[in-house]
């Protein structure tokens, strides 16, 4: 995992990116972090934390599976 992705989402007006957590079977979103190069959030029931880059070689999708736990 990458350490350089920051977590922080302390801006207004957040972009934000619907997931689905498979394994957990519930919705939750992702906020873009500060700096905008990332969504990140965690999975509301097992906490594990995702990071979606945005931009080159990340997603343009608005709606992200994620399989965590
Ligand atoms: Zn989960």
């Amino acid at each position: 995992m990458s350490n350089s992705t920051s977590f922080k989402t302390t801006k207004k007006n957040k972009r934000f990116l619907g997931v689905r957590f498979a394994s957990c079977n519930c919705y939750g979103r992702l906020y873009s972090n500060d700096e905008g190069t990332a969504y990140v959030g965690r999975c509301p029931k097992c906490f594990t934390p995702f990071t979606v880059r945005i931009g080159s070689g990340g997603t343009d999708s608005r709606m992200f599976i994620a399989n965590c736990g």
